[in-house]
């Protein structure tokens, strides 16, 4: 398969203060990739290098064939990365459906998203088109953080906290959505649940204090490793 995404020895500073010491990661088009480690050991950090929120400090990131080090954000987003931030963040004022049309692009490859595929896929948010994003529940929003990714057109949809704070439920619908996306788009993903990510995803990276230790199939993650990386 086709590398999408390239990263070689990326560090990252906040201030003074190093939270990356040298991430590699890759992902390939249409691959889940799922990126675990404890808290605080630089998963966020690492998607926001990948969105450019963050400039590296060193190393490489190439993206679609793209050095991305140093180009503006709108630029690497405009390259087809579609960022689900932790917290999601929507427009708040804005109804469900103002949501998703602001957030569309056209896309350059065939088969685009549409407002009528993103509630096909969230049939909730059909639901509750005109409603405002405000009122909406934590499951329907990041349903809607996903769905104003999709509009974009990405390449590779990054999700920070895929379920976090979600009724179990809701978890459920969430991962069934990313399932029903895989193959389509190549996905980055973190979450807390080891069990759901490893389903899902073709490849796992582990992270500990801002470096890669571990790549490999979720069946070649042993309990040492997950005891050892993801334990607390
Ligand atoms: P979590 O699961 O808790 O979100 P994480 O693996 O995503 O953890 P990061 O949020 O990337 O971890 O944090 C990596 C390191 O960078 C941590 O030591 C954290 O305290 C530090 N850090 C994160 N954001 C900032 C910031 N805005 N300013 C200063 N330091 C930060």
């Amino acid at each position: 398969m086709k590398t999408l995404l390239d990263l070689k020895g990326v560090t990252a500073f906040y201030g003074a203060s190093q939270a990356l010491f040298g991430v590699d990661l890759d992902v390939a088009e249409g691959e889940v990739v799922a990126l675990m480690g404890r808290n605080g050991m630089g998963k966020t950090t690492t998607v926001r290098t990948v969105s450019a929120l963050l400039r590296p400090r060193e190393g490489a990131i190439t993206f679609a064939g793209h050095a991305t080090r140093g180009m503006a954000i709108h630029r690497v987003a405009r390259l087809g990365i579609g960022l689900v931030p932790e917290g999601r963040r929507c427009f708040a004022p804005l109804s469900v459906e103002e949501n998703l049309t602001a957030a569309a692009r056209a896309s350059d490859r065939p088969g685009g998203w549409t407002q009528t595929r993103v509630e096909a896929l969230f049939p909730r948010l059909a639901e509750r088109r005109s409603q405002r994003a405000s009122t909406l529940s934590g499951g329907e929003q990041q349903m809607l953080a996903i769905g104003r990714a999709l509009m974009t057109n990405p390449r590779l949809l990054v999700l920070d906290e895929a379920t976090e704070g979600l009724a179990p439920v809701v978890r459920q619908e969430i991962w069934a959505a990313i399932h029903q996306l895989k193959g389509d788009l190549a996905i980055l993903v973190i979450d807390k649940t080891l069990k759901e990510l490893r389903q899902v995803a073709d490849r796992c990276f582990l992270i500990e204090r801002g470096r890669t230790v571990w790549t490999g199939e979720p069946a070649a993650l042993t309990p040492e490793l997950t005891d050892r990386y993801l334990g607390v």
